[in-house]
């Protein structure tokens, strides 16, 4: 597929009637005389393929307004003396191969089958990424394209953190240790904050995150489990 910038379309005309039949449709239809004349004056091989023609150049011959030439042209073009192609500037999209018509594609079962999982896997990804309320987004985006990067502290989750008045670095200090030490044993709240070298009240915030965002639960026991 080859892709092509912006580029001038000029608009065409092609007359499908043969010269005898144009003579004959130009004595019938008088208020078209001039305007074909002007036509024929204008440019040539017409009866044989698509000519450029600009509608600009025809107005100021002729000092009838753009609009009116381009009337004049879908008018005939609807009459049937004439196709007309309106110009367009557009960017275009070419095919440089054949194009297939869609019952000749064919996808087989295995390939169908691992373009949907990989959509699935994508699709959950992104779920996640919009689900989470404990992963910078900023991470998450990067890490899924395989970069390593730091908390950003703008996006809503690292806004949310930053009300804890904890540095992102202490926060995730603090919370390695929690998941490190939940990893081996149940401690209670007090039981673990006294665990962590960290003063007290910043490791009680972030148990308290940590229980918001259902990262840990609490058994009746107040004993606290690492839910992965
Ligand atoms: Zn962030």
């Amino acid at each position: 597929m080859e892709f092509t910038e912006e580029i001038n379309n000029p608009s065409r005309v092609h007359f499908i009637v043969s010269r005898d039949d144009l003579y004959k449709f130009q004595v019938a239809n008088e208020s078209f005389d001039g305007f074909i004349k002007l036509l024929l004056r204008s440019y040539t091989g017409m009866f044989s393929e698509f000519v450029p023609v600009n509608e600009e150049t025809l107005s100021l011959k002729s000092a009838a307004t753009r609009d009116t030439i381009y009337q004049y042209l879908v008018k005939l073009s609807s009459l049937n003396i004439i196709r007309y192609i309106p110009g367009k500037k557009t960017a275009l999209v070419i095919f440089t191969e054949e194009r297939l018509v869609r019952k000749a594609l064919m996808i087989s079962p295995d390939n169908y089958l691992h373009v949907k999982e990989k959509y699935e896997i994508r699709l959950n990804k992104m779920i996640e990424y919009a689900d989470s309320d404990s992963h910078c987004r900023s991470v998450y985006l990067l890490d899924y394209f395989g970069e390593e990067s730091d908390r950003c502290g703008i996006c809503d989750v690292c806004r949310e953190r930053n009300e804890l008045e904890l540095s992102k670095y202490e926060f995730d200090i603090i919370l390695e240790d929690i998941k490190s030490i939940l990893s081996g044993e149940n401690p209670d709240a007090e039981e673990l904050v006294k665990l962590i070298d960290y003063p007290e009240d910043r490791v009680i915030k972030v148990i308290r995150w940590l229980l918001d965002h259902n990262k840990i639960i609490q058994d009746k026991d107040y004993k606290l489990t690492w839910k992965s």
